[in-house]
């Protein structure tokens, strides 16, 4: 079993910010009172689509590509 390493996208925290509406938790678009964003469902964290909420990766998982 290969160690596993820290996720490199959310450095062990597990979640990312929601891209969507980048980590503010509401959506906002122009004309248009802010909504609640429907990705993060308002809590403006995603969970960590590398680690799967984990916080850490097979280092063979990180999209690292070694030549
Ligand atoms: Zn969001
Ligand atoms: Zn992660």
């Amino acid at each position: 079993m290969p160690n596993k390493i820290l996720c490199p996208k959310c450095h062990g925290q597990r979640t990312i910010s929601c891209i969507a509406c980048h980590g503010a938790g509401k959506t906002s678009i122009v004309g248009i009172t802010l909504a609640k964003c429907e990705e993060c469902g308002g809590s403006g964290r995603h969970l960590c689509d590398i680690c799967g909420g984990v916080g850490e990766v097979e280092p063979a998982d990180t999209g690292v590509m070694k030549t």
